[in-house]
């Protein structure tokens, strides 16, 4: 199977030496591609800026900064794929202006105006074709289980993969725990594990 996996997090600049970002690590979306991998698929990662390296066996690795160059990215890949897994946390707003020079600080508070940035997954559920599978991920801190199951219908998804964001969980953690719901009402749960593990079970459901 063709198989496209974004992770990481995204940066979206206010000027030239800063930017606004998430906690997000990628060890989820790199432990996918490297479970993708194992199994044989051919897989492209777009990724986010990361500290981490590549998985080795990759078909393509794109590496992009900004929501808007990994939209580009997925875009081009998505057509092309069986299996589409989005698991970056994708920056939903980014400065309505970036400045070109370093901003000087001056007295008193300063205030920011964000716009949105297009919502990659929900664009990729429009167009999805018959056959191609769409999944994705949906990190919650409350009402995990109709969180998800909203965003399954919204964006049009095969399967989402919901996680609770608590104690550290998740954003950084070697570890995580999951739900993964698919459209057809199935809903399998994912205890506790290190978070290879829980991509090769993760694989195993999507392509089952
Ligand atoms: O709605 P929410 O951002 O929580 O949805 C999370 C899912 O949507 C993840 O799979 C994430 O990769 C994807 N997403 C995206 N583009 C955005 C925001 C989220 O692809 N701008």
């Amino acid at each position: 199977m063709k198989v496209l996996i974004t992770a990481g997090p995204t940066r979206e600049a206010i000027d030239p030496i800063r930017f606004i970002s998430n906690r997000s690590t990628g060890k989820m979306g790199y432990a996918l591609a490297c479970a993708a991998v194992e199994k044989g698929h051919q897989v492209t990662l777009v990724s986010g800026p990361v500290a981490l390296t590549p998985p080795e066996g990759l078909a393509r690795f794109v590496s992009v900064v900004s929501a808007a160059e990994m939209s580009e990215a997925v875009k081009r890949a998505f057509p092309e794929c069986d299996l589409a897994i989005m698991c970056a946390a994708v920056a939903d707003y980014r400065p309505k202006t970036v400045s070109l020079q370093k901003m000087k600080k001056k007295d008193g508070d300063f205030v920011l105006e964000l716009e949105r940035t297009e919502d990659i997954l929900k664009t990729l559920g429009s167009l999805k074709k018959t056959g191609q599978i769409l999944t994705g991920f949906a990190a919650e801190t409350e009402n995990l289980e109709q969180s998800a199951l909203d965003k399954l219908k919204r964006k049009n998804l095969d399967w989402i993969a919901a996680n609770q964001v608590m104690d550290g969980q998740a954003f950084g953690s070697d570890r995580n725990a999951l739900i993964l719901f698919s459209a057809k009402g199935e809903k399998v749960i994912i205890p506790l594990m290190s978070k290879i593990e829980a991509a090769r079970k993760i694989i195993e459901v999507f392509v089952s």
